[in-house]
């Protein structure tokens, strides 16, 4: 059956829609209890539903034991989300029609160059980066590699976006692409910020061991999940900016868009799944509560 999605942007009449979306590759810390409550604090404020999903689709990383645990550490702290919550490994679908769309237009390419392919094609001073720091895709040095003439069939390979291709197919919305970044629930104006998904170049839609990847998954859940509120960490404001242009590519609604602050380690480092001393677990053995976890999780 083909995917129905609504077309235009936000329509703000509707009931506000907010989702908190962790992925299953280790145990929550105390940064997702904060994302989890600043949802829980935009959906209260703007009388909006609360849904969680679990975004569980690189299976290479993913384990049921740590989803089943995001589940109990989630309703320890009592958090109000609706029933049934939407994984991402049950939905390969969706996302493969998303793939067949973006390709009937023209926009993605096999890619089969390996890591070291990759890498001895970026071993250059100056190479540029995307904002997460990974090195942008060199396509034309990986031409050859990429070629599908001659691979054997059976042969994995990943999709890629051809931007280039990309910006010229959303047109003349391109260069305006922007989203609404909201600094409070009430009371507050948005900003319109420029989406810039250049920056991103020849980004994988598809990777060699799973269907898709977290942005094009992402933003097809948002979508059909009718999300009106996107609340999130500060890590993944740049990351909106592709989001976007998927988003225009696609013909998907643009949510509103909140980066909250992060909670930093120590070390001044994003709080990491594998770092037991912040594990919601760890703190509820040493006999935290709830309360006490918001009271640490709140931002300032
Ligand atoms: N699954 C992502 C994470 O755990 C969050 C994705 C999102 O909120 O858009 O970092």
């Amino acid at each position: 059956m083909p995917v129905c999605y609504t077309t235009g942007v936000t329509n703000q009449s509707i009931r506000p829609l907010l989702r908190f979306a962790p992925s299953p590759t280790g145990h929550l810390h105390l940064g997702h209890a904060l994302s989890a409550f600043e949802n829980e604090r935009w959906a209260k404020a703007a009388g909006g539903r609360l849904l969680l999903r679990i975004e569980d689709i690189d299976t290479t990383r993913c384990r049921p034991e740590f989803v089943a645990a995001l589940l109990e550490d989630l309703a320890w702290l009592g958090l109000p989300f609706e029933p049934s919550p939407r994984r991402q490994s049950e939905h390969f679908d969706d996302y493969r029609q998303a793939l067949d769309s973006l390709a009937g237009m023209g926009l993605l390419y096999r890619s089969y160059a390996s890591r070291a392919e990759i890498a001895a094609a970026i071993d250059r001073p100056g190479h540029p980066r995307d904002p997460d720091g990974t090195p942008l895709y060199p396509r034309a040095a990986l031409a050859r590699a990429d070629d599908p003439a001659g691979r054997d069939p059976a042969e994995p390979f990943a999709l890629r976006l051809d931007m280039t291709a990309a910006l010229a197919k959303a047109g003349p919305l391109a260069p305006a692409l922007s989203w609404q970044e909201q600094a409070a629930p009430r009371g507050a104006g948005s900003e319109a910020i420029p989406a810039a998904p250049e920056r991103w170049g020849d980004v994988v839609l598809a990777r060699k061991e799973f269907p898709a990847s977290y942005h094009l998954a992402v933003v097809v859940d948002d979508a059909l999940q009718g999300i009106t509120h996107v609340v999130r960490g500060r890590d993944l404001y740049q990351a909106t900016g592709l989001h976007r242009l998927l988003q225009a590519l696609l013909g998907l609604p643009e949510p509103i868009y909140h980066h909250h602050g992060l909670l930093l380690g120590p070390d001044g480092e994003k709080l990491s799944k594998s770092a037991r001393s912040t594990s919601l677990r760890a703190l509820r053995a040493d006999g935290v509560t709830p309360a006490d976890i918001k009271g640490m999780a709140v931002m300032g």
